[in-house]
């Protein structure tokens, strides 16, 4: 097996002690995420609906579960009675089918707003526009059962290392702006989820609050 817990422990030295590691286990199989909660990580992100059932299903209850992919609202009702976070929100309609289901389920679900930075065209994320937009309209304030709790986001895929700073200066300049609007109220919209294997460096000199970390920690993942 690839070098799990040697991984692990390296990334956690370097992190600063507030940043917190989401450790990205999707196409790895449960003995990778088992070597790594048995170094104490507990917090794990996962992108797709049916492997995440499977391994919550059968790996400890105490597993702390993001998910991080893009999420069909035909799919929320699937994990809403354990999902701990949704990481990747990007529009009014996923936000209210979330609080549905979590209502259903008597929870109140955390969510981060994902915002597109990158200069790759996707049509995941929201546009800082877009968001301001979002957040303008207000009826997210009628859902009850979601906590919207901060911001993720990717950079671009580059090795232009000036890019991606700039791109998360940029989230975390808007994080500054929606906190002080929206949130000042809200201790808990406190998250800034951005830094992936190449460019966690990067995205902690940048305000990140959390990095979501796959291969660096598993290996490349097997499709
Ligand atoms: C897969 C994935 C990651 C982890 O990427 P690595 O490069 O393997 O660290 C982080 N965030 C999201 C949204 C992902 O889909």
């Amino acid at each position: 097996m690839y070098d799990v817990k040697g991984n692990l422990k390296r990334i956690l030295d370097t992190l600063p002690q507030e940043v917190r590691l989401v450790a990205i286990s999707k196409y790895h199989p449960n003995e990778y995420i088992e070597a790594a909660y048995e170094e104490g990580q507990r917090v794990f992100g996962e992108s797709h609906e049916q492997e995440l059932k499977l391994k919550h299903g059968s790996l400890p209850a105490d597993i702390v579960w993001h998910f991080i992919g893009h999420l069909q609202t035909n799919k929320v009702k699937y994990i809403a009675p354990y999902i701990n976070m949704i990481e990747a929100v990007d529009s009014l309609k996923l936000l209210q089918e979330i609080n549905k289901q979590a209502a259903k389920c008597g929870r109140v679900i955390d969510v981060l707003l994902e915002l597109h930075i990158a200069q790759e065209a996707t049509k995941y994320g929201l546009t800082l526009d877009a968001c301001r937009q979002l957040l303008d309209e207000g009826s997210w304030r009628q859902l009850p059962n979601v906590r919207i709790c901060g911001l993720m986001a990717m950079a671009s895929l580059t090795d232009d290392r000036e890019q991606i700073r700039r791109e998360f200066n940029m989230a975390a300049d808007f994080f500054d702006e929606v906190k002080q609007q929206y949130f000042a109220d809200a201790p808990w919209f406190c998250e800034r989820s951005w830094g992936m294997s190449d460019d966690y460096d990067i995205a902690v000199e940048c305000r990140s609050t959390m990095v979501r970390i796959g291969t660096a920690i598993f290996g490349p993942r097997v499709y």
